[in-house]
């Protein structure tokens, strides 16, 4: 039997996060269904989040109870403190995501708090996963570059990801926030935390800003790795790069792991077809 590889679409909530035209709430909610449909075995739904800063995900609870829940898909949503938490449960999500970076300078300008600070903030998530069984996952973005400092040394990332793990039980997501990764760079960056996470608890999360995340991928599962964020159609774009492509390919990736023998259970035609019919709203043919 071939093995799998798990393959979370962010492109909902990462994916719309950063795109300028807003979405109507039908249309987020018939992506999302199509995803599911389409075999994603994870979908990062929305956020709760201050809707003053992210208009874009404004309707979270609103998307969360309308969506169609089938058993087979994991519907996970992004929270930046205890009180995101609430509202995330009380609207149903399976999973909860939180954030922190490898760069204290990413993190002041995009949390407005240290690397310690943001640790602090969602402490109490941590502790309300654990009591209510809820799965709980850890971005640490711009593990292999800043836009602000540069490139981040192994080691920091390996310094977080300790620190998250001793919180509790959490999956260690490890983002390329701007897409600066080169296959050797994920070499090194996997030599540092694989000592540190169990291969079943890490996600990567990769941009294709300089066009080399499907190679970045390709060595990642050379190496193991099992589980990687994507987004469909590749939505995202990165803030600091205008213009830039966003996430991995959704399709791309999937194809990736088939053609090196893998099982995705990802229909790539269904997500194709998805992705055309979001991407026509966001304008982007
Ligand atoms: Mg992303």
């Amino acid at each position: 039997m071939p093995e799998f590889v798990r393959i979370t679409d962010v492109g909902p909530r990462d994916g719309l996060q950063n795109e300028a035209a807003p979405v109507p709430t039908a249309a987020k909610v018939a992506l999302i269904d199509a995803l599911a449909g389409a075999g994603l075995p994870e979908v990062e739904a929305t956020a709760f989040v201050r809707s003053d800063l992210i208009p874009q995900l404004a309707d979270a609870a609103e998307v969360m109870s309308t969506i169609e829940r089938r058993p087979s898909t994991v519907y996970s949503t992004l929270v930046p403190n205890e009180r995101g938490f609430d509202a995330a449960v009380t609207a149903g999500t399976d999973k909860v995501a939180v954030f922190t970076a490898a760069s204290e300078t990413f993190s002041q300008r995009n949390t407005n708090t240290s690397i310690e600070g943001t640790l602090h903030r969602f402490a109490p998530v941590f502790a309300r996963c654990d009591a209510q069984e809820i799965p709980l996952r850890a971005y640490v973005s711009t593990v292999i570059a800043c836009p602000y400092d540069g490139p981040i040394d192994p080691s920091a990332v390996a310094n977080v990801v300790e620190q998250l793990l001793a919180m509790g039980p959490c999956e260690i997501d490890l983002g390329d926030t701007i897409g600066a990764a080169k296959p050797d760079d994920i070499e090194r960056l996997l030599e540092a935390v694989t000592p540190l996470v169990q291969m079943d608890q890490l996600v990567l999360h990769l941009h294709d800003t300089g066009g080399l995340a499907l190679a970045c991928a390709e060595r990642a599962l050379h190496l193991g790795v099992r589980h990687f964020d994507a987004s469909c159609g590749g939505l995202g774009g990165c803030p600091f790069a205008p213009g830039a492509p966003g996430n991995i390919s959704t399709v791309a990736l999937a194809k990736l792991c088939a053609s090196m023998g893998f099982e995705t259970g990802i229909d790539t035609i269904a997500v194709a077809d998805a992705a055309t019919t979001v991407r026509s709203l966001l304008n982007r043919d």
